[in-house]
């Protein structure tokens, strides 16, 4: 049976390439490659169907046509569509994608992803965007961001959507000075740069140095209660160091009033003091903010944070000193 799913693939994260490897494009030719890179669009919609099922032809394939056919003769949006194969292997294959552009007209690239072909290890793009079943929306943002990533998609309401950004004036370029959520999910993914200095200390040298509660938060990456820092309503200026390694971290014009219970900050005083690591616990995705010198354990950062750079640095308030 289709596994039809309202939850939600990966939103707010770098769109992954999308994995696929048989391509046709929009006459039905095929092409060698293809993918996010080759999509001109400031917007990039992906359509994810299989041929064998029957919603993808009832509600899927007539809301992407809608779609494209808002968007006839603008470049703002670009489109595909690919055959992500995770059932019925032997009729969603390669030639059911190509009548399915046929018989849909649609003018834009058709893909087929069936991955190694077998239950549980079916399309590529599906596993990478944890995509729920067919049909399938998935919207990636002129950053490179997925925005949306959905079984059902309201037409009318994203098409409003695009024609006003659209028709919005370009925004002034970011400051590349300032790090965003996309710059934090880069160095997530690719790695932090090495930090001015290094230091490190045995286990038991930490534990002399710190009182039970600093050492159970930066050396164990625990987590004080909220609202036990006296830093939460401290606002005068100053620089916060790592309790740690006495390194300069954040400035306290950078602190705001986050309300969460935790000392928060919406940029740190340079590049390098702090890195940035995925942490799966607790069921979530989340990001760690560490201290780059001494692997001290700060908090972690979320992308709920104050203009310009969005960030909201959630510290606890035993991992910083301030003076
Ligand atoms: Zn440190």
């Amino acid at each position: 049976m289709t596994n039809i799913s309202m939850q939600t693939g990966i939103t707010d994260e770098l769109a992954p390439e999308l994995g696929v490897t048989q391509w046709i494009d929009a006459s039905g030719h095929p092409l060698a490659t293809f993918g996010l890179d080759k999509m001109p669009g400031a917007f990039k919609v992906i359509y994810c169907f299989q041929d064998a099922n029957a919603a993808c032809h009832l509600t899927g394939f007539p809301a992407m046509a809608s779609l494209v056919d808002a968007f006839r003769g603008s470049s703002y949006v670009s489109f595909a569509a690919v055959q992500t194969v995770f059932e019925n292997f032997a009729s969603n294959n390669y030639e059911r994608m190509v009548a399915a552009q046929r018989r849909y007209a649609l003018p834009i690239v058709f893909g087929h992803d069936a991955g190694e072909g077998r239950e549980g290890a079916g399309s590529v793009l599906m596993q990478r965007y944890q995509n729920g079943g067919t049909p399938w929306f998935i919207i990636v943002d002129p950053d490179g961001m997925v925005i949306y990533n959905q079984f059902q998609i309201d037409v009318d309401r994203v098409v409003a959507g695009l024609k006003r950004a659209e028709s919005a004036p370009p925004l002034t370029k970011p400051d590349p000075s300032i790090l965003t959520w996309r710059g934090v999910l880069e160095l997530t993914r690719d790695g932090n740069p090495p930090p001015h200095r290094r230091l490190e200390l045995s286990d038991a040298e930490w534990r002399r140095r710190l009182n039970a509660e600093q050492y159970r938060v930066m050396r164990q990456a625990g987590t004080e209660r909220a609202h036990s820092s006296a830093m939460c309503t401290l606002f005068g200026p100053g620089v916060y160091a790592c309790g740690c390694c006495d390194t300069d971290l954040f400035d306290a014009s950078s602190k705001f009033d986050s309300k969460s219970g935790w000392p928060s900050f919406t940029q740190t005083l340079a590049p390098g003091l702090v890195a940035y690591h995925a942490d799966r616990s607790h069921g979530m995705t989340r990001v760690e903010t560490t201290c780059n010198v001494c692997d001290a354990h700060l908090g972690h950062v979320f992308p709920d944070g104050p203009k310009p750079s969005g960030l909201r640095f959630c510290m606890n308030g035993a991992s910083l000193r301030k003076r």
